[in-house]
């Protein structure tokens, strides 16, 4: 990377379900070799105060950013909105509303839990975990049980118990993608399809969402991402260019031993892609 300009558009703090505070993130993405950073917590802009005051003060060039869940059919879809005034009032008002399921379907998760695998205090872990108490994930829920044993991964818990048609997994209904779209361009934000590649439409689904994406005003999509492999960096760099989409790279790092990828530590675009960040500095 060291010829490149180092990017890294996508990250958590403890604000949402990563474990380290907005300043150690920053540090960390300097350290790294990072020349534009973006804070995108899930659902949550309460990281980005602290998060502008650590870069201005390391002076490291930052974005503020927020990674928005959306219900599309049966699946969840994330878009990140990079650039947005962090202290927009509707916004927050806007994520605030969407979140307060989320202490329901936490409990829930915890009792589902309780009945699959015998762990009977997952509401209480989890949230002990949570920085936000507004914000208890499932991610939260697969680090208590990894801590509790039932599991020797965060991954494997995912795969057993907190993905759809397991019996974790709790159904919540998230931001619509118009709803999304706009609440981040209300917000003087660009707005991108996370990791693409992780959802599980058919060939046609995709092609109709990444559409409507664009139709609604989307401007990027990520195409360089720690949850692509080699083969989906090719195929999504395809579709930015057919569907005229500004690419993005982002590490979606949340935790030192639990990603598969630090900050800053992934590679450059794919050639002939028009970067999101020319957008943005
Ligand atoms: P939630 O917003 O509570 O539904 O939690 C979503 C978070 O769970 C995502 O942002 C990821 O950090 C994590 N996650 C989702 N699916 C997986 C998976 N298969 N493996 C590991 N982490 C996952
Ligand atoms: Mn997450
Ligand atoms: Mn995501
Ligand atoms: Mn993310």
């Amino acid at each position: 990377m060291s010829d490149a300009f180092n990017a890294d558009l996508h990250c958590h703090s403890l604000v949402s379900d990563g474990t380290l505070e907005p300043a150690a993130l920053a540090r960390r993405a300097q350290r790294n070799g990072v020349d534009l950073w973006a804070l995108t917590d899930h659902d949550e802009l309460g990281g980005l105060q602290q998060a502008a005051s650590a870069c201005a003060e390391i002076g490291l060039d930052f974005v503020p950013g927020v990674e928005v869940s959306v219900s599309v059919g049966d699946q969840t879809v994330h878009v990140v909105g990079l650039g947005i005034d962090s202290g927009h009032a509707a916004l927050r008002g806007h994520l605030q509303r969407m979140c307060e399921g989320r202490d329901a379907r936490a409990h829930a998760i915890a009792a589902s839990l309780r009945e699959h695998t015998g762990v009977d205090d997952a509401y209480a872990g989890a949230s002990r975990l949570a920085g936000n108490p507004a914000l208890i994930s499932r991610t939260h829920f697969a680090r208590h049980l990894v801590e509790r044993g039932v599991c020797s991964s965060t991954a494997e818990v995912f795969t057993r118990f907190l993905t759809p048609g397991k019996p974790g997994y709790v159904e919540h209904a998230w931001a619509s993608l118009e709803q999304a779209v706009q609440w981040i361009h209300d917000a003087g934000g660009l707005a991108v399809l996370a990791h693409p590649g992780r959802y599980r439409f058919s060939a046609q689904a995709e092609q109709q969402l990444l559409a409507r994406f664009r139709d609604l005003g989307g401007q990027g999509i990520e195409v360089v991402t720690a949850s692509h492999s080699a083969a989906d960096w090719r195929k999504y760099a395809q579709i930015a260019r057919s569907f005229g989409l500004r690419a993005s790279r982002g590490s979606d790092f949340h935790c030192p031993r639990e990603s598969r990828c630090d900050l800053g530590q992934l590679p450059r675009l794919p050639d002939g892609l028009r970067p999101i960040w020319e957008l943005l500095h």
